[in-house]
């Protein structure tokens, strides 16, 4: 018998430029089907599953399209960029089956429910898979503080982050081939080391509450499931290794 799930509930972090697939732009949708099929397999496990999608593949605030604009402005429309990208992986999600909800820290009545957390809870104990969208609502933060505010809200055990690469490296490993992977690190680690995790409110506030992050590669088909089985390649950030 396959390993049983170690998580009831959990936050998947998946940023903009994963769903970009090999564009240099916007949303590739076999890449959004091939990433919601991971997901469907975890919550075929019987882990309750929610997920913040970031918006780098179409708009951020700090970019060169930004330029010249002012900062918060910017960061609306980075704000509104997830909110397109969590519509794309809610539509992939339904069409193999699933029962999804949106909601958006910025409200939009007519394309989805506004956050509220009790109910996002809800969603989740009734199988349904919650897409956070809009990020944190607030201009100068990111996805990834979304990603760790969430999670701590609504009570999940962990925090994954899905990025290009199965781990957290000493270097870029695409750059620097004799650059090394971490099996486990503290967030203290991360913070002091100035490691790309996740950006440094993101790392607080999972430290500050207990929140176990595990970096693992988003474009390894079943990698997902994977980890929620304990097993595969990943990197651990949490004060005592697992
Ligand atoms: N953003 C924001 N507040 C938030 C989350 C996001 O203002 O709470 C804006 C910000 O401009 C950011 C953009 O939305 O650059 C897209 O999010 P992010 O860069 O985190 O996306 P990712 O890198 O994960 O694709």
């Amino acid at each position: 018998m396959e390993d049983a799930p170690r998580y009831r509930r959990v936050l998947l972090k998946v940023s903009g430029e994963a769903l970009m697939g090999k564009r240099e732009y916007g949303i590739c949708t076999e890449t959004v089907a091939r990433i919601a099929r991971d997901i469907a397999e975890v919550v075929e496990l019987g882990v309750q599953v929610c997920l913040v999608i970031g918006g780098g593949n179409i708009f951020r605030g700090v970019s060169g399209a930004a330029a010249g604009m002012e900062r918060a402005s910017a960061d609306y429309m980075g704000m509104l960029a997830t909110v397109l990208n969590a519509l794309a992986v809610q539509n992939a999600l339904e069409k193999l089956g699933l029962q999804t909800r949106v909601q958006s820290a910025i409200p939009m009545a007519s394309v989805c429910e506004p956050y509220i957390r009790r109910r996002a809870i809800r969603h989740m104990e009734k199988g349904r898979v919650v897409i956070f969208a809009a990020g944190t609502g607030n201009p100068f933060f990111t996805t990834d503080t979304a990603a760790a505010l969430r999670a701590v809200e609504t009570g999940c055990d962990v925090l994954l982050k899905g990025t290009q690469v199965d781990g957290v490296y000493s270097a870029d490993p695409r750059k620097n081939p004799s650059a090394t992977r971490y099996d486990h690190l503290t967030y203290l680690d991360v913070l002091a080391r100035d490691l790309a995790v996740m950006d440094a409110s993101a790392i607080s506030l999972s430290r500050e509450n207990g929140l176990p992050i595990i970096v693992f590669s988003i474009h390894e088909p079943g990698a997902f499931a994977a980890v929620m089985r304990g097993k595969g390649i990943y990197t651990l950030v949490a004060d005592a290794a697992a």
